[in-house]
């Protein structure tokens, strides 16, 4: 009887441990993915993640042809559609990579328990984390939540394993074109690029998604970027990072094989260490989610329920969304998210508090915004990076750190190349005056955070 494999998070052909296993199980294999929009709790794509997921699959599914597997594509409740799907090819068994949010957790342990008491052999392996989250914990058996000593806490154990390899040939159920096989949908059916408008071009000039391309990057970045990363991380002006979220957050890549990759090259270098440690924020943010699966929707500090977000003044919202607030470091940020679909991590960070310290927008609309247009946007650490810059989260920057948009600019775009870059009217009369005064709204946020305080 076939295996089915289940694709989630995880839209690779190497170090896959689930298609590993169904290999080894030595039966015919079936591979699916399943876009789910009705689950309860299943957070919808936002468009910048859809972009990337329907190239993302198509690439997968090149991948898998070439080695004897047609991907088969459903659309619907998860659970629903993969007992459709044993039914349809009398499957033995059924594997999976662990998913780690709330919701998604609760569907696959439903339909583990289900599958299992139904005869198959249902497995889940894991493959998206370097650490199982209930396998770190702090002396007293508590999840952490400070970084630096959870992160001492994961070096100290034991190492990740090494990557596995990705296997050359597959004995696919139905044929290699899977025609004696299920049927699927069209990938093209599901409409997940944007048509009218297509506002996806500066994604296309920026990306190019999939397995492949996402280990080309890795190399490169290895080679010529990780030797200054430490020092140059931080800059605007440079790409001195790795721009690896998206495959992450995709699974184009497992974080088991850049930290083994980066290892091998650099171990013991600054450029690695550091390097690793970003990756064990992604840890890290995840982790937290694990424990506090409303990371998106709830302060993980309670206190800051009394935090009193002034009524929403919706071109603010708008202002800011457009890059059009007059605040040249954040305009140029928001521009650069709106065309590529990412953004630099400090400039993150910049518009993040702008947003909640000077325009006094609550995160969680910011989150949204960034959750609609980032193609790395990320269940944990997109609602995580939100929370830490407005300081509700974990291990978060303290509230009263609010960013000056102006220092910030000139400490780390010097001579104004990544400001230019992305506003080219910035001299020209067509540039706004800033739309709020960075010194009072500063006063009032600090003023706001005192009933945070009184509530602690
Ligand atoms: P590198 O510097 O090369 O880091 C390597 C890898 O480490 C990254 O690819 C990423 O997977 C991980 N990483 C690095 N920094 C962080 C961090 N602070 N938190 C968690 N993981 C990190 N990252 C996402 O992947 N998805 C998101 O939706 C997301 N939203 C964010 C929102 C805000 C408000 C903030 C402040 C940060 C957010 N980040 C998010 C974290 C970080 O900005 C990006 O991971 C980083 O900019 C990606 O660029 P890179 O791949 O070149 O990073």
């Amino acid at each position: 009887a076939p295996s089915i494999v289940w694709f989630r998070d995880d839209l690779r052909v190497g170090d896959h441990p689930a298609l590993h296993a169904a290999v080894e199980r030595g039966e015919p294999i079936v591979a699916v993915y399943v876009l789910d929009e009705e689950s309860r709790g299943i957070r919808p794509l936002g468009g910048a993640a859809r972009w990337w997921l329907h190239h993302s699959l198509a690439s997968l599914a090149d991948d898998l042809h070439e080695r004897g597997v047609r991907l088969v594509l459903r659309r619907g409740a998860a659970a629903a559609a993969i007992r459709t799907l044993v039914d349809e090819v009398g499957a033995g068994a059924v594997f999976w990579n662990r998913r780690y949010g709330g919701a998604e957790r609760e569907i696959d342990a439903h339909l583990k328990s289900g599958l299992s008491d139904a005869g198959l052999e249902v497995r889940s392996f894991g493959a998206s984390l370097l650490f199982e989250p209930w396998t770190i914990r702090t002396g007293s058996g508590t999840p952490f939540s400070v970084f630096t000593p959870f992160w001492k806490a994961c070096l100290a154990a034991e190492e990740p394993r090494h990557p596995l390899p990705a296997p050359s040939e597959l004995d696919g159920y139905g044929g290699p074109d899977g025609r004696g096989g299920p049927a699927g949908d069209d990938l093209d059916d599901w409409d997940l690029l944007p048509t009218r408008p297509d506002w996806a071009g500066g994604l296309r000039e920026t990306w190019e998604p999939g397995e492949r391309a996402a280990h080309r990057r890795l190399r490169a970045f290895l080679a010529d970027d990780l030797g200054d990363y430490a020092t140059a991380r931080d800059r605007l002006d440079r790409e001195a990072t790795s721009r690896l979220s998206p495959r992450l957050r995709w699974g184009e890549l497992s974080p088991h094989q850049v930290w083994h990759a980066t290892r091998d090259r650099a171990a013991g270098t600054e450029g690695a260490r550091k390097f690793l440690a970003e990756v064990g924020w992604r840890e890290f943010a995840w982790h937290v989610l694990f424990h506090f699966p409303d990371l998106a929707t709830r302060n993980w500090r309670e206190e800051f329920d009394a935090f009193p977000w002034p009524r929403l003044h919706p071109t603010a919202l708008t202002a800011w969304e457009r890059g059009r607030t007059g605040v040249p470091v954040v305009d140029a940020a928001m521009r650069e998210l709106w065309h590529t679909g990412s953004m630099h991590n400090r400039a993150r960070m910049i518009s993040a508090s702008f947003l909640t310290k000077n325009l006094l927008i609550d995160w969680r609309r910011g989150e949204q915004w960034f959750w609609d247009t980032l193609v790395d946007a990320d269940h944990a650490s997109n609602p995580f990076g939100w929370q830490w810059v407005a300081g509700s989260g974990a291990d978060a920057a303290p509230y009263f750190r609010v960013f000056n948009p102006e220092l910030q600019r000139a400490k780390f775009d010097p001579d104004d190349r990544y400001v230019g870059r992305w506003l080219p009217e910035l001299d020209s009369d067509g540039y706004p005056e800033p739309i709020v005064d960075l010194k009072e709204t500063r006063a009032a946020a600090l003023a706001a955070y005192e009933q945070v305080k009184a509530a602690k």
